[in-house]
């Protein structure tokens, strides 16, 4: 919906105190923020600014789409971030969460996140087993260095220890902060799973895809000192760094798929045909521009055609070899939704926002997941299934029923039984 950003009272320079409003094209206010704190940059302009809510918006959402990318609900505790990775899905429109400046110059946070962690959990308490996973970290760094003493996620953490013993809570981050709390978490053991993020393991190309994230070695010793600590960690490589082979067709540019007997090249994305409720378990075929037109391939001629990598700037194969040295129990890679690499080196170099090119329709989905929400097959291969209530369906979709209709979900490994003895019923 569009809306306005309004500022009161107004004034050029440091704005401390001044208050932003956040408006919905009928003057209702969305959101309201209190600035905290703000650099100015020598031209008079602001170049950060650090938020605190003053109107509580979305701390925890529920998600009405389940798979091995969504969980059953999301936590933050603000929006946006200061870490600037030149890749980051929060520069897409549709996760514009920051409210005065471009993403990587402003981030919110909300000051009662320990309290609206107890409703919450309070609030669900009734929810069956398998509803009880929460993404925390999605929408912001809830561990960053500059807003880690005001959100307080810890105290989050404590909530979910004394309120909600029996839900897992995911984490994500990139921040080795997230250390200070190690034993807490190691506490915390069968109901916490830390994510830490890596694009790349080459220093010098993490400085231009993140130029201020901690370092590549910050963020192997999160892994490896969670993990001596029992703590479940998995390495998450998202998204993938490799750099394709690109043609432009009618205006678009696609990547260069070789097949791979007959060495013949053609422009091409990959398209899910079918899906059977989770990534891993979706059948991904290619559509091919071949001699002037555009032709879907079947699912075994597509598995003939691979795409035409120029340069791996992720050092995917050392990670595959190497995630279990540092410590991690689970892995996981996706590959770009949104950007190529080209463009993200342009937008670094010439210091601005990168251009989208790619849409989700052409997300080639889960590469690889270990441990990370793949498809769990049954005797006969095929993924197993099971009946659960839609309580994650909004109330429209239940026709008048008192209850939420019954639904089919995939049985999705995420490594709980490696940590936990509860029984996620859908997950394992
Ligand atoms: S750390 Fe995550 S949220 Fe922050 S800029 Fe990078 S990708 Fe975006």
């Amino acid at each position: 919906m569009p809306h306005t950003y309004e500022y009161s009272p107004k004034g050029a320079g440091n704005g401390v105190g001044r208050v932003s409003k956040d408006k919905n094209a009928d003057g209702g206010i969305r959101h309201q923020y209190k600035i905290l704190d703000e650099k100015v940059g020598a031209d008079g302009q602001a170049s950060t600014r650090l938020l605190q809510r003053t109107k509580e918006g979305d701390t925890y959402r529920a998600q009405t789409k389940i798979n091995a990318f969504n969980f059953p609900f999301t936590g933050n505790s603000g929006g946006g971030c200061f870490f600037q990775c030149v890749y980051c899905f929060l520069r897409q429109p549709f996760f514009q969460m920051h409210r005065t400046l471009p993403h990587g110059r402003e981030m919110d946070v909300t000051t009662n996140f320990a309290s609206a962690t107890e409703i919450f959990l309070k609030k669900n308490a009734h929810l069956p087993q398998y509803m009880k996973r929460v993404q925390w970290g999605v929408a912001t760094e809830m561990w960053h260095p500059r807003t880690v003493d005001l959100a307080k996620p810890f105290e989050g953490l404590r909530a979910f220890q004394k309120h909600g013993q029996n839900w897992m809570l995911h984490i994500v981050t990139k921040s080795p902060k997230i250390l200070d709390w190690a034993d807490l978490l190691a506490e915390m053991k069968h109901q916490v799973q830390v994510e830490v993020s890596f694009v790349t393991l080459n220093e010098a190309a993490s400085r231009i895809f993140e130029t201020g994230t901690p370092s590549v070695s910050q963020r192997l010793r999160i892994v490896e000192e969670l993990a001596k600590k029992g703590v479940f960690v998995r390495v998450m490589m998202m998204p993938c760094m490799r750099e394709y082979q690109l043609n432009t067709i009618d205006g678009t540019r696609h990547i260069v798929f070789q097949h791979r007997e007959t060495h013949e090249k053609a422009a091409g994305f990959k398209r899910v045909t079918e899906r059977d409720g989770n990534a891993e378990g979706d059948k991904v075929g290619v559509e091919l521009h071949l001699n002037g037109r555009w032709k879907k391939l079947s699912l075994a001629e597509s598995g003939l055609w691979k795409p035409v990598i120029v340069k791996d700037w992720s050092d995917l194969a050392q990670a595959q070899q190497k995630w279990q040295n540092w410590g991690a129990k689970a892995y996981k890679q996706k590959d770009m939704n949104y950007f190529y690499v080209d463009e993200l080196i342009s937008a670094h170099s010439e210091d601005r926002a990168p251009k989208a090119e790619r849409g989700r329709v052409e997300d080639p989905t889960a590469e690889c997941i270990i441990h990370s929400g793949e498809s769990v097959l049954d005797e006969a291969g095929t993924p197993r299934q099971v009946e659960v209530r839609a309580h994650h369906k909004p109330k429209k979709n239940w026709n008048g029923a008192k209850t939420p209709p019954a639904v089919m979900r995939s049985v999705m490994d995420f490594g709980y039984k490696l940590h936990s003895e509860i029984d996620w019923v859908d997950c394992i």
